[in-house]
């Protein structure tokens, strides 16, 4: 029902970039409340029919940041002392920024997450949809339009629910 062939995705990315545009610009004279209400259901409903397991196309494409206190605990969940997993896992930027090393990431096996259980705040909260603020954080989701099967249906249902296509017409 859902699509998540992630090389239709990705072209459809390209072709509807000009109508992102709009829709961003369609979104930003929306209410605020009602566009938020709308995209929690339409997530809970996408989120539930899709399974990141199939998936896991965040975890090979983006680079994960992860804050001190995340680098300590894996530490302690992965009984390694800090030295190792900073050597293995971990780099860091000259303003003291940690992030997964590897892109894929490090903790990637078959398209499942070696480490689910105690993975990172960003892994847990990507793609972002449940949290309030859609209309403001619209752009920063439009940019993982193609690469996320959750974001490209719930955008796409977004778009049919909003009557906008009708605007653009
Ligand atoms: S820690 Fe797990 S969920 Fe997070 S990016 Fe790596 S493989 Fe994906
Ligand atoms: S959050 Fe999106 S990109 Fe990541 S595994 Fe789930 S559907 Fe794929």
């Amino acid at each position: 029902m859902y699509e998540t062939n992630l090389d239709i995705i990705a072209a459809e990315a390209v072709l509807k970039e000009e109508e992102n545009d709009h829709f961003l610009q369609f979104v930003k004279r929306q209410d605020s409340v009602i566009t938020d209400q709308l995209a929690h259901e339409t997530n809970d409903k996408v989120s539930a029919a899709i399974d990141c397991t199939q998936c896991g196309n965040c975890c090979k494409t983006l680079v994960i940041n992860v804050t001190d206190e995340e680098v300590v605990q894996l530490g302690e969940d992965l009984h390694l002392p800090q030295a190792e997993i900073q050597e293995r896992y971990i780099e860091t930027s000259l303003a003291g920024k940690h992030f997964i090393n590897t892109v894929p990431c490090a903790f990637l096996a078959n398209s499942i997450c070696t480490i689910y259980p105690y993975r990172f705040t960003e892994c847990r909260d990507f793609p972002h949809l449940h949290k309030s603020g859609f209309k403001e954080r619209l752009l920063g989701t439009l940019l993982h339009y193609g690469r996320c099967p959750i974001i490209y249906n719930v955008v796409e249902e977004m778009k049919s629910s909003l009557h906008f296509k009708e605007t653009i017409a």
